[in-house]
């Protein structure tokens, strides 16, 4: 298969190669350069061409995907309350048929957005067997993050910490080979130092990633120094957690001396730039960190809190916002967020993809870039990051299957994965406003 257009990103040493292609066999990348040289591969099927960039998938790196059923429901929210009075009782108020549409409508919206690899947190204590089948089954490359709240949580959330630690172990062991799964306490302020080293222990045996919200509002990091005695870096780095397994979710009220450690830890920042926006959140300390040379990945967040999940419009809002928090329009540049949306969210899992070289799995997408917002293009980067939406990805591509082709998606049935998950919508929100007598805001308004 040969994917080309006017240009290709490899996404390696800022290259960028005008009228490129990238030949890929069984999967794999065999080639990158110049259309003419590719034509030597003979390829039999070709996805691109005139007025397309081809670039490496989005990876995700963070996301909540039953929360596609829930956006709009609770706006403009504290976090802590936003979480007690709206996510955990209607998440307590799913069923697994609901949590299969959820997923797929999340999906599906993935794919639209041109992410080939997601990292799905997910929580409560039930149903990962079934987020974990439906990410398989889409042929997106799927992460696994097993959450578990073991305190300071609503009640019906909670679990062990035994029952935490030896369920994602069983998830380990049971999708070896067919997707990965992480580690995930949820935050150290609804973990006991325990739970936090025996999670450490089975990142460790099982070499997965250990991926934890970290440092994302101000309330919890008070309610954190309450449980601890300090904040979630310094107790991470003193437990020895902290390490190039560790994906800091947020980190956005990390102080000086927090970048440092992170920095000498080698440890991961996941920047999820909307979500922090709309929580109310101050900037993360994002071009401190590139400075330091922490590697930066960034993620959508779950869809309850950004509302959606589309990378391009994170690659934005994360570039403006630290250009407009700093003052300077110098503070991060288009390269910087692309890298963080691509390779180095590849580099966060130690994944063999997110750069187009050869011998890297194909995970790749091409963008439509011949549309009134892309056009015309001075600098393909800037065009990508700051005038391309998800409406410019054409065609999706994952360890060599095409999953969207000239933007019709074809895993899913797409009016029917909408028309289930709005009827699973439906039938949660019925049940959880009897079960706690739940009223939103918006309702207050709807004649
Ligand atoms: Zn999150």
């Amino acid at each position: 298969m040969m994917v080309y257009g006017d240009f290709v990103l490899p996404m390696k040493e800022r290259r960028i190669i005008k009228n490129g292609a990238v030949i890929v066999e069984n999967g794999e990348i065999v080639f990158v350069g110049k259309e003419d040289e590719a034509m030597r591969f003979l390829p039999e099927e070709k996805i691109g061409g005139k007025g397309k960039v081809v670039m490496p998938g989005f990876i995700n790196a963070h996301n909540h995907l039953f929360q596609a059923i829930l956006r709009n429901l609770a706006v403009d929210m504290v976090l802590l309350d936003w979480l007690r009075t709206s996510i955990w009782p209607m998440l307590s108020s799913f069923n697994s048929d609901e949590m299969k549409k959820a997923v797929r409508l999340g999906i599906l919206e993935a794919i639209r957005s041109g992410t080939t690899t997601l990292i799905d947190n997910h929580y409560g204590g039930r149903f990962y067997d079934e987020v974990a089948d439906e990410l398989i089954s889409s042929g997106i490359r799927g992460v696994l993050a097993r959450g578990g709240y073991e305190i300071n949580a609503r009640e019906e959330l909670l679990e062990d910490r035994d029952r935490i630690i030896s369920d994602t172990e069983r998830l380990i062991k049971k999708y070896r080979g067919k997707l990965t799964v992480a580690v995930a306490p949820m935050h150290p302020c609804f973990a006991s130092k325990e739970l936090l080293l025996m999670a450490k222990d089975l990142s460790e045996r099982y070499n997965v990633p250990y991926h934890t919200h970290t440092s994302e509002s101000k309330e919890d990091q008070e309610l954190v120094k309450k449980v601890h005695g300090k904040t979630d870096v310094e107790l991470l780095y003193e437990l020895g957690i902290l390490g190039p397994r560790y994906h800091a979710v947020h980190g956005v009220y990390m102080s000086e001396n927090e970048v440092k450690l992170m920095a000498a830890s080698r440890a991961n920042l996941v920047h999820n730039p909307i979500s922090n926006m709309y929580l109310g959140s101050k900037a993360a300390p994002v071009p401190e960190m590139l400075r330091e040379g922490v590697n930066i990945a960034l993620g959508t967040d779950g869809p309850a809190s950004n509302n959606n999940q589309d990378m391009m419009t994170s690659m934005k809002v994360a570039a403006l916002l630290h250009k407009s928090s700093k003052q300077s329009p110098t503070a991060i540049s288009a390269w910087d967020v692309l890298e963080m949306a691509t390779v180095n969210g590849a580099k966060a899992l130690n994944g063999n993809f997110g750069v187009l070289e050869r011998e890297r799995r194909a995970d790749l997408i091409v963008l439509d870039i011949r549309q009134p917002n892309t056009s015309p293009v001075h600098d393909p980067v800037g065009t990508v990051v700051y005038c391309a939406t998800y409406n410019n990805v054409d065609s999706v591509i994952v360890d060599g299957k095409v999953l969207m082709r000239e933007k019709k998606v074809l895993v899913y049935d797409e009016d029917k994965v909408i028309e289930e998950a709005e009827k699973a919508a439906c039938s949660l929100v019925e049940r959880a406003r009897s079960r706690y007598g739940l009223r939103f805001k918006f309702e207050e308004l709807v004649e």
